[in-house]
């Protein structure tokens, strides 16, 4: 018996994000993108929530949480 290790999904800090979209470049799976106002968001349908975890380190801004 044992509690399995679940990788939780990233969300983005809004009253941090710079809109800078470097995170859009680096998420391998192509999660990230800018909403038609400006917004940057996760698709949720194509975020792996991978253990790497790019966009959370490479966001300059520290922007990017779990
Ligand atoms: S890298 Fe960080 S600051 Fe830049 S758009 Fe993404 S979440 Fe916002
Ligand atoms: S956790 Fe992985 S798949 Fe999800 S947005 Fe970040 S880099 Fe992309």
């Amino acid at each position: 018996m044992g509690i399995a290790k679940k990788n939780k999904a990233p969300y983005i800090n809004y009253t941090v994000c710079k809109k800078c979209t470097t995170c859009i470049d680096t998420c391998i799976f192509k999660a990230i993108y800018m909403d038609i106002d400006g917004y940057i968001k996760i698709d949720y349908n194509k975020c792996r929530k991978c253990s790497i975890k790019i966009c959370i380190y490479t966001c300059p801004y520290g922007a990017i949480r779990e």
